[in-house]
């Protein structure tokens, strides 16, 4: 029998132990644990991996507290664009989509263009008329409307600024959200889902969406979920890179993802995160940024739940 596990972030930045409120702090663990723990059980029910990805995600992009989904941030526009992703680590298929507005769970999306496309990335009004076809849920502007972020977006939106979501500090705000899963049959599956960046350019578009940048999945290497300044992630292809060093340089999954995160992204200045399993259960976690919103759960280990760099 493999060994089955699965880890998910909810974003990285400077989130500090000052810039959390204890009820604060303890709505996201609990957020954390649930989505972790929920789509681990379905891991322990032998179910793929592609399954505990997405309901992983989409109970992350369900809460407010997530820049993803429910809790999308506004662009400059004061419109909520999304993007996701997914990868099937068996097969390479992937599935994602692009600029979306109104659909209530975009990774959802992301694995009908997977599954019943015969594409890979869709966008904008394309992608919602397909999610339309496929009979996926929408959801009206009031489901996404949310006080904090739209005080977030009020104090840019004059501006041409643009900032990432979850911290203190305007220009390092991250927040997306993403799950890497490793199941029973030792398959990897990997889905990342974000509203992207505050009063971001209307048509703008992040690591999250592409295969290699943000998301990636090859059960001969590793599942790898990104999160952090996406700019940095897409020319860096951060998760692909990862990969390569697994596949042609035989690093370690911690050794890989050391490199990627630690070393050549802090070189470039891209500042973020990402998690990562390998087909043999083994999970990574690796920032380099103050903190990243972050839970994991090995086989029958107690679940792991973390938010700044000492947990
Ligand atoms: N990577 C995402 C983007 O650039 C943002 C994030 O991770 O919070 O769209």
């Amino acid at each position: 029998m493999k060994n089955i596990a699965i880890a998910l972030h909810g974003g990285a930045g400077t989130i500090t132990r000052a810039a959390l409120t204890a009820e604060q702090e303890k709505a996201y663990r609990e957020a954390l644990r649930e989505a972790a723990e929920a789509g681990h059980r379905l891991l322990q029910e032998g179910k793929p991996a592609l399954d505990a990805v997405e309901l992983a995600v989409v109970l992350l992009e369900d809460s407010p507290l997530f820049n993803a989904g429910r809790g999308a941030v506004f662009t400059k526009e004061g419109k909520h664009e999304m993007d996701a992703a997914i990868m099937c680590g068996r097969t390479l298929e992937a599935g994602a989509v692009a600029g979306v507005q109104g659909v209530r769970n975009p990774v959802t999306l992301a694995r009908a263009v997977m599954q019943h496309s015969e594409h890979v990335l869709l966008s904008g009004r394309g992608a919602e008329e397909f999610a339309r076809d496929q009979g996926i849920p929408f959801a009206p502007e009031s489901y996404f409307f949310n006080a904090f972020r739209y005080r977030q977006w009020s104090e840019v939106r004059d501006s041409d600024e643009f900032m990432l979501d979850h911290t203190e500090q305007p220009e390092k705000k991250f927040g997306t959200v993403g799950a890497v899963a490793v199941d029973l049959d030792g398959n990897v599956a990997a889905a990342t889902s974000t509203g992207g960046m505050t009063n971001k350019r209307y048509g703008r578009i992040g690591d999250t969406p592409l295969i290699g940048a943000g998301t990636y999945a090859n059960n001969k290497t590793c599942a790898i979920s990104c999160t952090g300044h996406g700019e940095f992630f897409m020319r860096a292809v951060v998760a692909y890179d990862v990969s390569c060093l697994m596949e042609y340089r035989g690093y370690t999954l911690q050794q890989a993802c050391d490199e990627v995160v630690l070393h050549k992204l802090v070189q470039f200045g891209g500042e973020g995160g990402l998690v990562a399993v390998n087909a043999a259960g083994e999970v990574a976690l690796p920032f380099n940024s103050e903190g990243m919103y972050r839970a994991s759960k090995k086989s029958s280990e107690a679940t792991f739940v973390g938010i700044y760099k000492e947990g």
